[in-house]
Parts: structure tokens; sequence; C-alpha cells
């Protein structure tokens, strides 16, 4: 199965050897997908592993046995096939783990992409503020060098099965949902990676592989379909956006937790001490379908339970705070949250299946 793909940000894929974009690849590509599949198997309750505390690994010994012995469906047979406890979990069944292989297999066939020149070697955020009263302008930095640089264009993935009872089509419907609310690639936190596919996909097939994976697991502490927020936003009153517009956005929502710097750092991220890797993104402006109207995507998640919960701050008051930062000063177009009275499609929607094929 081929999918044609443009990028409506550019996208970085960075290579993991080199460090540079020469060309798409697909590894980073595939993070992306196995992000957003882990995200969705815990939100419907599945089995997925934690990679922090090592992936699953298959023992194919006493998956033969299991064959022989016991009556229940090929995924059960594949889950009690692990060495852990989880077993070989529903994410890894599709996307590999020591000892079982991917179900499929990705590659950029037409990479007909560029570096793209409008990306500046330096952003700096519209915003100052004074430390040691010295007064400081947020500024960002980008490598302008030709061959480590976000790429635009055009590109088709190849989607290919690897297994005799896997279809490629649930792999393209997870691209057309990253395609519809959020981004692929490495570095979403820079705005790169968002995405238009030339023809929809049919998202059923995908849909029917993860709600089969649907189970009582819960996962208060990483990222899952119930603890995510998918907006898009749009200038006030007529205005425009650049590519400023989404520091400036990120500058503003580090600032809503400025009273406590914990908090603050686990949400937004920050490489100091240790690095924490951002949970809140936001897309580079991109223009919509033909017209000149633009939008950004804004998306994260917050854990219902983090450590650094304290006094007010809890998961509905910190994504509130976004919230009602992005309805004051943008468009709000469209806020989806499962299970909230915010969500501005299917408010309070507190069963998963539903959510996700409102999404869908
Ligand atoms: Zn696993």
């Amino acid at each position: 199965m081929e999918l044609t793909i443009s990028t409506l940000t550019p996208l970085w894929t960075g290579g993991i050897e080199t460090g540079k974009v020469d060309r798409i690849h697909e590894t980073g590509i595939l993070g992306s997908l196995r992000w957003w599949y882990e995200a969705i198997v815990r939100g419907l309750g599945g089995r997925a592993c934690d990679p922090s505390k090592g992936e699953c690994r298959f023992d194919a010994e006493k998956y033969e046995k299991h064959k022989k012995s016991t009556a229940t469906d090929e995924r059960q047979r594949l889950r009690d096939a692990g060495l852990r406890d989880a077993g070989l979990c529903d994410v890894c069944q599709l996307f590999g783990a020591t000892g079982w292989r991917r179900r499929f297999r990705l590659a950029v066939v037409a990479d007909k992409t560029q570096p793209d020149p409008a990306i500046r070697a330096k952003i700096q955020v519209n915003r100052t503020y004074t430390r040691n009263k010295k007064q400081i302008t947020p500024t960002w930095y980008f490598p302008n060098n030709q061959n480590d640089q976000p790429r635009s264009g055009t590109f088709t993935l190849r989607i290919q099965s690897l297994a005799p009872n896997f279809q490629p089509e649930i792999i393209a419907g997870l691209v057309q949902f990253i395609a519809d609310w959020a981004a692929i690639g490495a570095r979403a936190q820079m705005g790169f990676g968002v995405i238009k596919l030339e023809r929809r996909i049919d998202t059923t097939p995908f849909y029917n592989q993860v709600v089969a994976a649907a189970g009582t697991e819960a996962y208060p502490r990483l990222p899952s379909l119930k603890n995510i927020f998918l907006a898009r936003i749009s200038p006030k009153n007529g205005g425009t956006f650049s590519d400023q517009d989404t520091f400036n956005l990120k500058y503003d929502l580090r600032r809503l937790f400025a009273n406590d710097q914990a908090l603050r750092h686990f949400i937004m991220g920050t490489i100091k001490d240790q690095r924490i890797a951002a949970k809140v993104k936001m897309s580079r402006p991109y223009n919509m379908g033909q017209s000149d109207d633009q939008e950004m995507r804004v998306w994260g998640w917050i854990p219902e339970e983090a450590d650094v919960y304290q006094n007010s701050w809890n998961r509905d008051s910190v994504v509130d705070a976004i919230y009602q930062h992005l309805r004051t000063n943008y468009t709000l177009t469209v806020w989806r949250e499962m299970n909230s009275a915010r969500d501005s499609v299917k408010p309070d929607l507190s069963d998963t299946c539903e959510f996700l094929r409102s999404l869908l």
C-alpha cells in the first residue's frame, strides 16, 4: 500500500547514525507511529509495555507450546508467550520486540522533499523578561546547514505487510489519524511534521485493530488517549501567524506555570539538569487547504498522576490553564479531550472507543 504525503510544516526525521536529514528517514516516522499507537492502546485499556522499563521479549518456544495447548485466539497466545508478566503487549505484537519482528515494513519510495529554505536559523520570541537586571529575549536556534535541515515537499510512504494476517491499512489509518491531529517525525515540539495525505484513508481497519485490544489496564502516568488533548487555533480578528507565533505561544504557556518551576519543566520540558521532554506541543502555522486561512495545532498529554502536582495544580487545572489561554488569545477552532466539558465536539464522552471513533 502506498500513501502520497505532503508536508504542511517542514518534516524533520533525522537519521539515527548521522543525525543528518539528507532525506526522509523511516525511523523518525516509525517512532511517531509507535508513540501514537501506544497512547491509543493505553487509552483503550489494552496492553502496552513501558519502554522505560524495557520492552517485551518474545519466547518462540513458549509460543509454540501455547499454540498446541491452548484454544485462545492469536492475540492472547502472543501475550502469553512473552517472558514478562505483560507478555508480548498489543503494541509489540505490531511494532516488534526482541525475538518478534515488526508486522510491516515502511519505505519512503519517492522522496521529492527539499531542505526548506524558509526555516530560519534563529527565531526570537516577541517577549522579554528580566533576570539579574538584564533584559532577556528567549531565542530558538535551528540548523541551517543544507544537510541537516527540516524538509518540505511530497513523498510516498510504502507500507508492506510482513505477516500473512496483517493488513497494511491498519498502519495507513494510523498515519491518517496523525495527519488529522498531530505531527510526525522528530522534534514535533519545534513545530515540525504536520502532514497531509493526498487521498483520505479509510480508518476502519485501524479502528477495528485497536478496539480489539481494549481491556481494563490503567496508565495514569503515561501518555494515553484518556489524558490527551488535541486542539487547533487560528489568529484572532483576521490576523496572520508567522513562525514566531509558535515560539511566542510556547513562551506564554510556560508562563502559565511560572509560580512552580518543577511543574513548568514537567509540562513544557527542559534541557536543564535532567532532560524532560515537553508534554505540550505546537505546530508552526500552515495554510488550510487552498485558502489563505492559517491555523496551528496544539496538543499534548497531561497525566492524571504526577509527583509534581501540589497546591492547586492537578491534571484538570493544568489542562484548563492551557485551554483558557488558547480560548482567550486565539480563535479556538476545535478542542478534543475525553471525559471533559471542554470538548468542543462530544463533551463529557467517557467511552474511549466512542471518543476514538469521533477522532477518526
Ligand atoms: Zn511490548
